[in-house]
């Protein structure tokens, strides 16, 4: 591999790239990215950046020592073998690494919506946060949560409106999501209420009731950012699909971060993780495989989001139906474990204990069993479980 081309300059991107040099990669980079920032990362958006405490978030990173060829505003239109059509132009590689992300879904509707994916989106909304402005938050997922703190934090009238039975209900369940609907305090929260459409000054519900709001935020999830690869001779579903090295069906391509569904030796089965660690880790696997070592991406997935004040955690993959146990009290610092049906460790997810964040990850990535009596009570670390 001589000529490596980058698509898409968030974390994975980045990250990607750093790791072909520090692997010695000396052959020529570039790295094409439709924002025009340099690359970020994005969790401090809906944290640091919206709660007005930071202006930015950039990569710690030295794009000039890395000796690469930054495109900015540039976008990715389609893909022939060895060829990358952008909107600037034509790039020739025989090494590809497709790292675009995920895009937000939007719901129908001519009323001004926002969506938190980008820095200008974080820099947007910061801006109407104000004092009494009255916020809709449609989507009580991750980012919904995350929004709907900022925005009673900045002293907004607040209504969430989500489509499932409970707060976090898609991500890990309503059981679980149902413990953070006290954290909602001073919200108007709805539950299993769908929005038809945003319209000018609010949003109508199915059934035809109106809300307004000055402010629309729609949260309910993203997907991949793949749409320029649609017409290549590349294997799509549900992203770019990848084998464990993180290789694509194309040859001398690799996808990594949110917009790749990578097999995973782990869990036996396709993975795609919109999450902060991924994005992280997995390019060393992707350059690694670049150049054509021979190395797995085998994670035990982790990912946090900070709302309400609480710091929630979760590493593993659990299957729905699998055994859930408690530890602690929904008023107070809790975790919930899966099991698997012979007692090895699936999932954790951790509400301000940390340390039965980390010490679950290890025993997943061990796969040891757990005592699930030793589980439920709270005062057992869980490696002495
Ligand atoms: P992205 O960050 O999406 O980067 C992809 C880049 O590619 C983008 O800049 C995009 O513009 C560009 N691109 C797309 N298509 C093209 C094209 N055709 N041509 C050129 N460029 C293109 N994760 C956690 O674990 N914890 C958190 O607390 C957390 N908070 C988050 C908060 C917010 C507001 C958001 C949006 C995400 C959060 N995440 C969090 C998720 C985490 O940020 C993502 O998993 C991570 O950003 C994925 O990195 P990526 O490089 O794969 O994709």
């Amino acid at each position: 591999v001589n000529e490596v081309v980058v698509v898409g300059a968030g974390l994975a991107g980045v990250r990607t790239v750093e790791a072909l040099r520090a692997r010695g990669f000396g052959g020529r980079i570039t790295l094409v990215g439709e924002e025009r920032h340099r690359p970020y990362d994005r969790p401090p958006l809906s944290k640091a950046v919206l709660f007005g405490d930071a202006d930015t978030s950039y990569v710690d990173t030295d794009l000039a020592a890395l000796d690469v060829e930054f495109q900015a505003g540039v976008s990715a239109k389609a893909l022939r073998k060895g060829v990358v059509e952008t909107t600037e132009g034509e790039l020739r590689y025989d090494g590809l690494v497709i790292a675009t992300g995920a895009e937000p879904i939007r719901l129908p509707g001519d009323g001004p919506q926002h969506v938190l994916r980008t820095l200008d989106d974080a820099h947007e909304l910061r801006a109407m946060l104000v004092p009494g402005a009255r916020v809709v938050i449609i989507g009580a997922g991750w980012i919904g949560a995350e929004v709907a703190t900022a925005a009673r934090r900045a002293g907004c009238a607040v209504t969430v409106i989500e489509a499932g039975p409970a707060p976090l209900a898609t991500a890990v369940g309503a059981e679980i999501g149902a413990r953070t609907q006290r954290w909602y305090d001073g919200i108007d929260l709805r539950l299993d209420t769908m929005v038809d459409s945003v319209d000018e000054g609010g949003v109508r519900l199915v059934g035809g009731e109106f809300v307004d709001a000055h402010v629309v935020v729609t949260g309910i999830g993203v997907r991949p950012a793949v749409e320029w690869l649609t017409g290549a001779d590349i294997d799509l579903h549900n992203g770019v699909v990848v084998d464990e090295h993180l290789r694509a069906s194309l040859p001398n391509t690799v996808a990594v971060g949110d917009c790749a569904a990578w097999w995973s030796r782990r869990w036996q089965t396709r993975l795609r993780v919109e999450h902060w660690d991924t994005a992280l880790n997995a390019p060393e696997v992707a350059a690694a495989s670049l150049l054509g070592e021979d190395v797995a991406y085998d994670p035990v997935p982790y990912f946090w989001s900070e709302q309400f004040g609480h710091m929630v955690q979760y590493a593993g993959h659990h299957l729905a139906g699998e055994r859930l146990i408690y530890r602690g009290e929904p008023e107070g610092k809790w975790s919930a474990v899966w099991l698997t049906a012979d007692d090895a460790l699936a999932a954790v997810l951790a509400v301000d204990r940390p340390r039965d964040l980390v010490q679950g990850r290890r025993i997943i990535d061990a796969g040891h069993r757990l005592d699930a009596e030793r589980l439920v009570d709270p005062e057992v670390s869980l490696r002495d479980c």
